[in-house]
């Protein structure tokens, strides 16, 4: 039953976008809101309240009863209160009101969000302020307002401030290098993000069925199906009809709330898929990402099937990331990462490409730290994601233009001496460079970089905040150097060519995958932080305080709040998957294998009654017992284990990673050896084979 969707029509109904604001408003507020967006200023409280009450007339139109200020805390998901828009009349009626300041400024009395220590407890109340950037939408029977979240002293409590302050000063920089090349038309250089997310889809019932997978995301324990994705038959394949019409309806949803969803397709684990909308500016590409990430789950719900959006749902099974497609683009259009026709335009690319560079290699462990999170690390580095060792794939033409620019030498014409920057033609550059090579954590690809670490649960803010301000920081290093230089083209030249030189061991086209690049990524001085226990320490270096406080993106309080609250998600996931295990083990795996031990046993003992020989019931039996005694033994040590947690959070993160994970997949070895040889009518809950290949 496919029913006709108007595209065009339905597209951004449910957003009170510009369109609906400059139809429904007079044009001196439309004009005041536009003035307020392009220079920063804030919104004058009379024009606030002419916009409240236009947007609740809208809202209510579209069966909207509540507003709620809709906001990003620190903990990578989204946090909504909702309040209705009734005030009452004195004579026991009411009518629908909503002011300029509930718009703007609102207190969701937030006194339980992790804080990470930024908040006294005298004053624990944060505070949302809209950011008129971003368009408020109506979504089940609510007008949602888009905000950002702080402190009664101004400090920012969530993703959304941060990454907007960081939009600012990449611009900020970029446009200097712009003026050095002669455009002094640019007012704001956009940062384009297109985050491509990657997802499962298991049906609810077998879902309902397995605790590990309620109550942490992932399956603990679990044997291999006799089937995994080895023919490869999933990837790009039909998509079943249960999951076309949960697509269908989850693009409904998203076009309604003008989210750009573009590309669906199946993935290449079974059960696994993707959805890559078209890219926009990074403020909203993280805010819709959020929603699409929302919608997902609600919408598979409808469909009788849940969405995991876990990074390893499945062992064995390629897992879930997010590729961060992104880019710089001018605010007439122009993307930055294009190599251009003319030298010129050759030599303005290969200033962002070289600033990509340094920055990239100066920050690795930064940005590796920005995707530190216990579900990514059951992903990264085990082959089916990139290594956690950051490098850059650049292809083999873009690769060959920097080394001739390192090595002095002509690209084009090897007789012919060094490759002049600015006045040398660059060889075209293919988009789609044979190799997509998706075993490089940060690729070129032909006019943007992606960024393949994320986790597919994760917020795509993260990332996004620490690759603006790493290019802010070498763009505006280059931009000193240049702004003094006395002759231009060479001083051009010389920091093109020294900064590539300087940088170019993050530069790696080969198989990211391999045994081999580990050794040779050690002999580059590459960092390999291979679990979050190792790599969040280093978000909080000095070096990542000077830069991030320089460039006013955090506070270092600010900063070390969310190191804090990182590092205590590391250690509470982990515990709760710990006391998962545990609890598996103890009142659903050992109990199975027992009941079945013991039918086992009384089969022995009939057949022996009447002469029959019961070689298979004895070999099972006690291989059965052997498992059952090390799952015994192995759970009451995890439990044990799980009691002796350090208080202190850096130690208690190694701990976990040192003492617990090792612990749980001891056990889940002999409960996953128990479920092979047990008769699967006594088996607790849905197998791989079940879940996977329904
Ligand atoms: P794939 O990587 O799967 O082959 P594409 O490279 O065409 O597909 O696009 C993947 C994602 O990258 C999409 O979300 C797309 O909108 C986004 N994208 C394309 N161009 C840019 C750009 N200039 N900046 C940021 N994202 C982009
Ligand atoms: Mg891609």
């Amino acid at each position: 039953m496919s029913h006709f969707i108007n595209v065009p029509e339905i597209f951004g109904t449910d957003v009170f976008n510009e369109a609906t604001m400059q139809q429904r408003v007079a044009p001196e507020i439309y004009n005041a809101w536009k003035q307020c967006i392009c220079t920063g200023s804030a919104l004058s409280l009379e024009v606030a309240n002419e916009i409240a009450e236009t947007m609740k007339n809208w809202a209510i139109e579209k069966g909207a009863t509540h507003y709620t200020h809709w906001f990003q805390p620190m903990t990578g998901i989204t946090a909504e209160k909702h309040d209705s828009f009734i005030s009452p009349t004195g004579d026991g009626r009411v009518i629908m009101e909503f002011s300029g300041s509930e718009l703007v400024r609102g207190e969701p009395d937030a006194s339980s969000f992790p804080s990470g220590g930024l908040r006294a407890t005298f004053e624990a109340r944060g505070y949302t302020a809209w950011d008129p950037t971003a368009f408020a939408f109506v979504k089940d029977g609510s007008l949602y307002i888009p905000t950002c979240f702080f402190s009664y002293t101004g400090e920012a409590l969530d993703k959304k401030t941060p990454l907007l302050r960081s939009l600012d000063e990449i611009s900020r920089e970029a446009i200097r290098i712009l003026r050095l090349f002669g455009d002094n038309q640019t007012q704001r250089v956009r940062v384009s993000v297109g985050p491509e997310q990657e997802y499962f889809l298991i049906p609810k019932s077998l879902y309902a069925q397995r605790l590990d997978l309620r109550l942490t995301g992932r399956t603990l324990f679990g044997a291999p199906a006799p089937k995994g994705q080895e023919l490869d038959d999933h990837y790009f394949g039909t998509i079943r009809t249960r999951v076309s019409n949960f697509m269908k309806d989850l693009d409904e949803q998203l076009w309604r709330l003008g989210i750009l969803s573009k590309t669906k397709h199946n993935e290449g684990a079974p059960c696994q898929h993707e959805l890559a909308p078209i890219y926009s500016e990074a403020g909203n590409a993280c805010d819709s990402n959020q929603l699409v990430m929302e919608i997902m789950k609600k919408c598979a719900a409808k469909h009788d099937l849940v969405c995991l959006l876990h990074e390893k749902p499945f062992a064995g099974v390629a897992g879930s990331g997010k590729h961060n497609n992104w880019s710089l683009c001018t605010d007439s259009g122009k993307n930055l990462f294009t190599p251009g026709k003319t030298p010129r335009q050759n030599a303005q690319f290969l200033v962002f490409l070289a600033a990509f560079i340094k920055g990239v290699d100066e920050y690795q462990d930064f940005l590796r730290s920005t995707v530190a999170y216990a579900g990514n690390d059951h992903r990264l580095g085990v082959t089916e994601a990139p290594p956690a060792i950051i490098s850059i794939f650049l292809g083999d033409e873009l690769t060959a233009v920097v080394n001739s620019i390192i090595g002095g030498t002509n690209y084009k014409d090897p007789e012919k001496s060094v490759m002049r920057i600015g006045v040398d033609v660059l060889p075209s550059i293919p988009k789609d460079t044979t190799d997509r090579n998706r075993t490089s954590p940060v690729a070129f690809t032909g006019n943007k970089f992606e960024f393949r670490m994320l986790g597919s649960s994760q917020s795509i803010a993260g990332p996004n905040i620490a690759l603006n301000t790493i290019m802010a920081e070498e763009l505006g290093q280059i931009a000193d150097v240049l702004e003094n230089a006395q002759d231009f083209d060479d001083a051009l030249q010389k920091i093109v060519c020294d900064t590539l030189t300087a940088h170019q061991r993050i530069i790696f086209n080969g198989n990211g995958y391999s045994e081999e690049w580990k050794a040779e990524a050690a002999k580059r001085g590459l960092s390999n932080h291979v679990s979050t226990a190792q790599s969040l320490p280093t978000y909080v270096s000095q070096k990542n305080i000077e830069l991030v406080t320089k460039h006013g993106i955090f506070t270092e309080a600010e900063f070390r709040a969310r190191y804090e609250i990182h590092m205590q998600s590391y250690v509470k996931v982990t515990a709760i998957e710990g006391r998962t295990c545990v609890d598996m083990a103890m009142h659903q795996i050992l109990p199975a294998a027992l009941h079945y031990s013991r039918d086992l046993a009384k089969s022995i003992l009939d057949k022996t009654a009447v002469g029959v020989s019961a070689k298979a019931e004895n070999q099972l039996l006690k291989r059965l017992s052997e498992a059952s005694d090390a799952l015994y033994e192995k759970a009451q040590a995890l439990s044990g284990k799980l009691s002796a947690i350090p208080a202190d959070t850096s130690a208690a993160a190694e701990y976990m990673s040192q003492v617990i994970v090792p612990a749980m997949d001891d056990l889940r070895s002999d409960a996953d050896t128990l479920e092979q040889i047990t008769d699967k009518s006594y088996w607790p809950y849905p197998t791989y084979s079940d879940i996977l290949f329904y």
